[in-house]
């Protein structure tokens, strides 16, 4: 008997998995891309493992595909297979008439197509308006700008694998998440 299929994670990269900035921060980054220097997020690779054990994995950034492959070939351990990796150019750009700029959205419609069934995807985001179209299956992250204590994906890593087994994640209130692991 085939083992059922595992649902998908998808997650964003910028100040999700890591910090990556063209000012040094008073530490030493932890490897350079082009004119960036990158901070991992602690924990990353445990990170990776716990929700490969649970979820397909992949990845999908507003960045730049040329950045995000090259980061893409630093970040992710050799035992860990993405189903895909999107960047800008599969997202949808919008106007903030507000704000007077552009920004970029991820539409979920775009996985469904693929033949994923949207109550089993997560995402995982630092931000919200990114995803907003699909807020359900949405796990807001908070922004990692550098900081070498943070355990943002240790925590992370137990909520999603609680999560692993539920039948539709859009019926899961998420929005409090830290206080359920
Ligand atoms: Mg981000």
């Amino acid at each position: 008997m085939n083992a059922p299929p595992k649902p998908l994670l998808i997650l964003d990269v910028d100040e999700t998995l890591l910090f990556a900035a063209e000012t040094p921060l008073e530490r030493a980054s932890d490897f350079g891309l082009g004119p960036f220097y990158v901070y991992l997020r602690p924990h990353l690779d445990s990170f990776w493992k716990t929700c490969a054990e649970s979820f397909t994995l992949a990845v999908w950034s507003s960045s730049g595909s040329d950045y995000l492959e090259g980061i893409l070939s630093r970040i992710v351990p050799d035992d860990i297979c993405l189903a895909f990796t999107w960047s800008r150019e599969r997202c949808v750009r919008r106007y903030d008439a507000e704000r007077q700029e552009y920004y970029f959205v991820k539409d979920l419609k775009k996985v469904k197509r693929l033949g994923y069934d949207l109550d089993q995807v997560l995402i995982a985001d630092d931000t919200p308006q990114k995803v907003g179209r699909n807020y359900g299956n949405a796990v807001y992250v908070r922004p990692f700008l550098g900081e070498p204590a943070d355990e943002e994906l240790i925590h992370l890593g137990r909520y999603l694998t609680s999560l692993s087994g539920c039948s539709n994640f859009r019926k899961v209130e998420k929005r409090g998440w830290r206080n359920h692991v």
